[in-house]
């Protein structure tokens, strides 16, 4: 009886409870909702993040198969410029071998130059002999024709005397004749005498024509040996003029060596520091994007859009981006920007959204900016005279950030604009438009 009532009185006041607090089993079925709510909601939430997980491992993924592709493109490239550095080695080899073959025909140049030496001294030798018979003809000669002038002379002497004794001289000599013998003999003897005269002197004319004709004979001989010496001595100019020239062509390429090596080592020079400088910036920043994934996978990306021109107003290519000769050194180069030609001070903007990687010298690139812009995207400035920002520093689209200038290596004042694509200079033009 006693249990009876007091479970009636327990089950009581369990009433009025529930009459007193009617809200209170009310509030547990509603939190049992709430909860139940929220546990769906943290379904969902996690849901979410699964798939967000699983984009972004499908974007990592992407992203190194892309890298992997890019790697290769790159390899390739080293390839080529490797090749090209082999081309230039080439052409130094062809150019030493054009040396050798052109110091070998002026060694034989020179010996073709003493033999014709040889020949002038010969000829020289045959011609002083020659002026030596010359001048002992001419004194043969003067004597003979002393002698024909001696012989007229006593002739004409003679025949003066006998022409002013006339008839009596010959009669004197007859009638002083003793007899008619003798009468007989001195006539002979005067005529005898005039024929004696007459036949000397023909003979003595003989001798002059023949000892002038020997002279002229000397002097024709002398000409001959002359004329061959002045030929054999052009032929010696031209040879000289022949052996220099080819001297000069041989001094021309050493010069052409020396600058083709020197063009090598540059070349290499340059582009291992370059690619030292900004390979090492593209790691840092790869190490940075990492960080920032893991901490908030807040990082900069890269939507696609086009580049704003980054020499305003100055449109004109000076030099393109792509293989070329140098304009001197004739070797095939690898430019791995444009070129835009604006006075020093025009202003440099950015070509895009992105973070200053960096701002600062090299030897070759001069006074440079570069400028991450997410994806692996970077876009460089080179040689600017002035530079306005710092590294980290965010920047847009169109924002000054330097001033065209002609530092580093460049010989005049141009802005260099480079684009890297993981690891790799592009063509600006993919992202300029032409
Ligand atoms: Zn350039």
């Amino acid at each position: 009886m006693v249990k009876k009532r007091l479970a009636a009185i327990l089950m009581m006041v369990a009433l009025s409870v529930s009459a007193v607090f009617p809200a209170v089993s009310s509030y547990a079925s509603e939190s049992d909702d709430a909860e139940k709510e929220k546990v769906e909601q943290e379904d969902s939430e996690h849901d979410y993040e699964d798939t967000n997980r699983a984009n972004k491992i499908q974007e990592l993924e992407d992203s190194i198969k892309e890298k992997q592709d890019q790697i290769k493109k790159a390899e390739d490239d080293r390839k080529k410029i490797k090749s090209n550095i082999t081309d230039i080695q080439k052409m130094v080899d062809d150019l030493e071998k054009e040396k050798s073959d052109l110091s070998n025909y002026v060694t034989k140049l020179d010996g073709d130059m003493e033999q014709i030496q040889d020949k002038i001294s010969e000829l020289t030798d045959l011609i002083t002999d020659k002026e030596e018979e010359i001048s002992k003809a001419e004194a043969d000669l003067e004597e003979a024709e002393r002698i024909q002038l001696d012989q007229y002379n006593a002739m004409k002497a003679r025949i003066k005397f006998m022409y002013e004794k006339g008839d009596s001289y010959y009669l004197e000599l007859l009638f002083k004749s003793k007899n008619f013998g003798d009468m007989v003999n001195k006539a002979d003897y005067i005529e005898q005498l005039s024929s004696y005269d007459k036949k000397k002197l023909e003979e003595y004319i003989a001798n002059c024509e023949y000892v002038e004709a020997c002279k002229l004979s000397l002097e024709s001989e002398k000409q001959t040996l002359d004329e061959a010496k002045a030929q054999v001595e052009e032929e010696e100019a031209n040879l000289e003029k022949l052996i220099d020239n080819k001297k000069h062509e041989i001094d021309a390429k050493e010069y052409d060596i020396s600058n083709k090596e020197q063009a090598i080592k540059e070349y290499e020079a340059d582009l291992a520091e370059q690619n030292a400088v900004i390979s090492a910036l593209e790691a840092a920043v790869k190490e940075q994007k990492k960080k920032l994934l893991e901490e908030s996978g807040n990082v900069i990306t890269y939507d696609g859009g086009m580049f704003a021109w980054p020499a305003p107003k100055y449109t004109r290519v000076s030099d393109d981006y792509g293989w070329r000769t140098h304009p001197i050194l004739g070797v095939q180069q690898f430019h791995n920007g444009v070129d835009l030609a604006a006075p020093a001070g025009s202003p440099i903007v950015c070509a895009y959204d992105g973070e200053v990687v960096a701002a600062s010298y090299s030897s070759t690139m001069g006074n440079y900016v570069m400028v991450n812009h997410g994806d692996d995207l970077y876009t460089i400035y080179m040689h600017a005279s002035a530079v306005y920002v710092s590294t980290g520093d965010k920047v847009i689209r169109g924002e000054k950030i330097a001033a065209v200038g002609s530092t580093g290596r460049s010989t005049g004042n141009h802005l260099h604009f480079s684009v890297r694509q993981s690891g790799d200079y592009v063509s600006p033009w993919k992202y300029l438009g032409k």
